[in-house]
């Protein structure tokens, strides 16, 4: 693992609440560790050192060993993840559900967040089904990417003894809703997800653990694809990543001689056009959702955000 001077990294000033966040310009100022920066002010200001008893030095070490654990991907790397963790604190601070919920929830999405797509290799569930990898082998045709994510995770949470100082019962819980979480940002699995969440907006009640699960799954989904919800000369930088990964994936398919993705090929796929499918599609029923559940001005910001950028999007289709 890298040096990384800690003190150096503190300094750094950002603003972790704030939805118009640039993690991609964290990444440079921090060389490489806008996930130890991100780690260390949200464990900070939820005192989770002392929820933990563990201090800076262990935090920096334990984000710096996930960080170091994501390969060098376009787009699935250690700044996307920085970014998701980034996103759903934002999220979450900045909803009524912040105060309802307990340390154990907020440190577990936090952690979910930044191991979501540990390690990923570059390639979708997709890619792995036509393929029949050996990860499918491994962990099934259902959400094996995000099977995979989270063996990894454990895999770090435990050399890294990052809970050591829970009881068993709280350690168990806290692996058991990162798990779940993880599981949600299967893509698949957005549209079943979201219509659960949907679900409890007639009689949400905070004080319930199971409607607490859904709106932080929820959470996550959302600031998972994030990227596009973002001020737009933000959200262009995420989706010019995103497409170089799915174009190598195609290049990667042509050459294995399997059918070649829709989204995936660089000879066909016009951006623009693909970024307006992909709001109107994917991102906005999302955030739609979390918007009808706990309308407040900044979940309707994010849906003015969104608006904004597929209208700029189309001007250049
Ligand atoms: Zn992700």
């Amino acid at each position: 693992m890298d040096v990384i001077n800690i003190t150096s990294i503190s300094d750094i000033e950002i603003q972790v609440a704030d939805f118009n966040f640039d993690t991609i310009k964290l990444n440079r100022l921090t060389d490489g560790h806008p996930m130890v920066r991100i780690g260390i002010e949200i464990f900070k200001l939820e005192q989770f050192y002392t929820l933990l008893d563990c201090d800076k030095i262990e935090i920096a070490n334990f984000f710096a060993t996930i960080e170091a654990t994501y390969l060098e991907q376009h787009f699935h790397n250690a700044t996307h993840a920085a970014d998701v963790m980034q996103s759903v604190y934002s999220l979450l601070v900045n909803s009524p559900v912040n105060k309802h919920l307990e340390p154990l929830d907020r440190l577990s999405i936090v952690i979910a967040a930044a191991t979501h797509d540990i390690a990923h290799p570059g390639v979708n569930n997709t890619f792995l089904a036509n393929k029949n990898d050996e990860l499918l082998q491994k962990f099934g045709k259902e959400s094996t990417l995000e099977k995979f994510h989270f063996s990894i995770a454990l895999k770090v949470i435990e050399e890294t003894r990052i809970l050591e100082n829970l009881n068993q019962y709280d350690s168990s819980r806290v692996t058991a809703l990162i798990k779940e979480l993880i599981l949600a940002t299967d893509p698949g699995k957005h549209s079943i997800n979201t219509n659960e969440f949907l679900k409890i907006k007639e009689d949400i009640n905070l004080e319930n653990s199971s409607h607490i699960l859904r709106v932080l799954k929820q959470a996550i989904i959302c600031a998972d694809i994030s990227g596009q919800a973002r001020k737009l000369e933000i959200a262009t930088q995420w989706g010019e990543r995103v497409y170089e990964e799915f174009f190598r994936l195609g290049d990667l398919e042509m050459e294995l001689g399997l059918e070649v993705q829709k989204l995936n090929d660089r000879n066909t796929v016009d951006v623009n056009k693909g970024q307006v499918g992909f709001i109107n599609f994917c991102v906005k029923p999302v955030f739609k959702a979390w918007n009808e559940v706990f309308r407040n001005e900044f979940s309707s910001k994010i849906l003015e955000n969104l608006d904004f950028n597929c209208q700029q999007y189309k001007k250049l289709c």
